[in-house]
């Protein structure tokens, strides 16, 4: 079946972004499916780089499901301190660390409905896992990077991450959703940034619908920006 000519412009305009950033990749340290998915679970609101300062001491102690199973959750607590909502993050590890254990050998699972059955798990998280670890993703990561630059590039109309996920799959072949997620965000985290895109510094900027106006396309409305 011939592809739209949406598609065909937006592969072309991916390509682009893929040339200027041919490093993309998923940038939370990880050794295995295991801390790849406690990793991203620990990443909501959170930077990767305080993620990435944060787990070597708590895979130093807890490496796999099997340890975090059975770790007393007020000592997580205190290793995850210094990033946000660690209360919360450290019931969901050790939780999802026990049905891992209890209902999959302790090993993660492979399938997205397996993955967002698990405590603190998302589709979100699913397809990281998916994409990065097994390579076999079953939809596009859409964070909030990856919203406001489908919005930005024409991509999609919609808000919630559901519908413009629906979008961009319809949009690009599966062999490519795994790369889309992680180029889109590291543009989005150096280039077409939601307070000032960088549109005279972007390689796309003659063909972008939203170049030189991007200010408002793409960003949570005032009061979701707030802290
Ligand atoms: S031209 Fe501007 S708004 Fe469009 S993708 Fe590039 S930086 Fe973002």
């Amino acid at each position: 079946m011939a592809r739209s000519r949406a598609a065909s412009g937006a592969t072309t305009t991916f390509a682009r972004l893929r040339a200027q950033h041919p490093d993309a990749h998923c940038e939370l340290d990880h050794h295995d499916p295991f801390t790849l998915l406690v990793s991203v679970v620990l990443s909501a609101q959170t930077t990767d780089v305080a993620v990435n300062q944060t787990t070597p001491q708590l895979f130093a102690r807890w490496p796999t499901a099997a340890a975090l199973a059975t770790a007393d959750v007020a000592e997580v607590e205190m290793a995850l301190n210094r990033i946000g909502m660690f209360r919360q993050k450290a019931r969901n590890i050790v939780a999802l660390s026990r049905d891992l254990v209890d209902r999959h050998h302790g090993q993660v699972p492979r399938t997205l409905e397996e993955l967002v059955a698990l405590p603190g798990v998302g589709r979100k998280t699913a397809n990281v896992v998916l994409g990065v670890a097994f390579d076999d993703p079953a939809g596009v990561v859409v964070d909030t990077h990856v919203l406001r630059l489908a919005q930005r590039l024409g991509w999609t109309n919609r808000d919630e991450p559901e519908g413009v996920e629906r979008d961009l799959m319809a949009l690009f072949p599966r062999d490519q959703w795994d790369l889309l997620g992680h180029t889109i965000i590291f543009h989005g985290r150096r280039v077409c940034t939601a307070r000032k895109p960088a549109c005279a510094a972007c390689t796309v900027n003659d063909v972008c619908p939203s170049a030189y106006r991007a200010d408002d396309v793409g960003r949570k409305p005032p009061r979701a920006r707030r802290k």
